[in-house]
């Protein structure tokens, strides 16, 4: 008799770790690398994802798309340019010689743009530039010092309008200017979702000096091709998505309104620090009543987190699930309960979906060991033996006690069958195609017809 509860009980604790240990599995399968089983059971309550902008929503394959120079062309640091600077192409200069170290697609989409021009050598160290003390901001930019022996000491800095332009040292008051702003062109930009990246600069040797701003650049970086299909079917799952970026808020709404989120939830210009406080207002929230992906609606939101840079790290590790972008910096990936190692938006629903099987086949493990048991405890505690005579045989109550771990076992490693579902572009959820062996065989005529090698020599994927 207490054997028998020994085993109900070993029956009904392995129903849970044994589901969330094959699901880990599966979802490992799919390039999904989940950090603990305890994510797995909490992704099925998500019910509000937040999207970081740049790298995440967008592909971080950006490419710089115009250059604006607000700088006189009759200023002191215009003369005496290195060897193939000019006017012309002094604000990518400065910008490339400041991102040179930088990690952030911005950066790297500068740099590619430079190296177009000056090869490999984009600082002109063989014009006597040097460059020192590279600091990146996150959430900001990067800044940097250019040492010439022509001009001496310039610090620069890349990136947002404010922190580009802030004062140099709070005590000493700069008299308002009458500078170029570019506020137009830089509008223009937004609207059509080019990123807005500001270049100053500023003389190290002066110190009542202000930062002059030298010009912007546009940069494009595309949305994903499957961002809107994702928010599609995160909506249709009931889902509320958000966009947070520290990127402005004319660029943001512009993403936003390509990938289907609405503008209400977008946040724009938040600092990293801020978006793990805007991550913690949402879990505050209580949510009017909404469809979830699990069987009870909580009062509370559960928030997942997408993201990719180290800007988005206090967000990541506030957040009940953190995703992270699997081609995004170490820091996330640290930071996050669950990487997306093909980077694939897509494999966000695809986690939602398999936390809910899973969590389905929990409830059904759960209810099959606890029916299973409390038909079989009287047989095994010889209740019917003083009307009946009958006696449960030790070899078949043995083999009993035994049936109900294995069945929960059999029924978990049943979740090794999950398919993914097929992400429609309306966001729709199908049936992934099963791979047959016809369209292997017309793969391999394909392939034949094509490469004009014989069959045996081609292999099919
Ligand atoms: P998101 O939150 O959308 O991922 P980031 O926090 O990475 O965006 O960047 C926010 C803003 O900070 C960018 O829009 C850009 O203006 C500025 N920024 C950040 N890093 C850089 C950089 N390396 N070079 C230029 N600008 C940068
Ligand atoms: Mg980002």
């Amino acid at each position: 008799m207490y054997t028998f509860g020994f085993y109900t009980l070993l029956g009904l604790t392995s129903a849970t770790p044994c589901a969330v240990l094959v699901g880990t599995g599966v979802a490992a399968g799919y390039g999904l690398l989940i950090k603990g089983g305890d994510v797995l059971e909490k992704m099925q309550s998500v019910n509000t994802v937040v999207f970081d902008k740049t790298g995440t929503i967008t592909s971080g394959d950006a490419k710089l798309s115009s250059i604006e120079t607000l700088l006189a062309t009759d200023h002191a640091v215009m003369q005496n340019l290195p060897n193939e600077v000019n006017a012309n192409n002094f604000v990518l200069w400065l910008a490339c010689v400041a991102e040179l170290n930088s990690e952030h697609p911005i950066g790297q989409a500068i740099v590619d743009a430079g190296k177009a021009i000056w090869g490999d050598d984009i600082p002109r160290s063989k014009h006597g530039v040097s460059l020192e003390k590279f600091n990146a901001v996150p959430g900001n930019g990067v800044e940097c010092v250019l040492q010439s022996a022509v001009w001496g000491a310039y610090g620069v800095r890349v990136g947002k309008r404010e922190w580009a332009k802030a004062a140099l040292r709070e005590d000493v008051v700069v008299a308002p200017d009458d500078d170029a702003t570019g506020d137009e062109e830089v509008e223009a930009m937004r609207r059509r979702g080019a990123i807005a990246v500001y270049v100053s600069f500023w003389n190290c040797r002066v110190p009542s000096q202000k930062r002059i701003v030298a010009g912007v650049l546009g940069v494009n970086d595309p949305v994903k091709p499957e961002a809107l299909s994702t928010v599609r079917a995160l909506q249709q799952m009931g889902i509320d998505v958000w966009m947070c970026t520290g990127d402005s808020s004319m660029t943001a709404l512009a993403v936003a309104d390509k990938v289907g989120i609405r503008p209400e939830n977008v946040i724009a210009g938040v600092s990293p620090s801020g978006k793990g406080e805007m991550v913690s207002e949402l879990q505050q929230e209580v949510l009017m009543p909404c469809r979830t992906l699990c069987f009870w609606k909580p009062a509370q939101r559960t928030v997942a987190m997408v993201a990719d840079g180290v800007n988005d790290a206090v967000a990541l590790a506030k957040s009940d699930v953190g995703f992270a972008i699997g081609a995004g910096t170490e820091v996330a990936v640290e930071a996050a309960d669950v990487v997306l190692v093909k980077s694939n938006l897509q494999d966000v629903v695809v986690a939602l979906h398999l936390s809910s099987v899973v969590f389905r086949r929990i409830l059904l493990n759960l209810c099959c060991a606890m029916a299973y048991n409390v038909c079989a405890l009287p047989f095994a505690a010889g209740l019917f033996t003083p009307f009946t005579d009958f006696r449960l045989p030790p070899a078949a109550a043995g083999f009993m006690m035994a049936i109900s771990s294995v069945s929960v076992v059999t029924s978990s490693l049943l979740l090794r069958t999950y398919r993914k579902p097929d992400i429609c572009e309306d966001g729709k959820l199908g049936r992934m195609p099963a791979k047959s062996s016809s369209t292997s065989h017309q793969n391999l005529i394909r392939s034949q017809k094509y490469s004009g090698l014989p069959s045996s020599e081609i292999e099919i994927v």
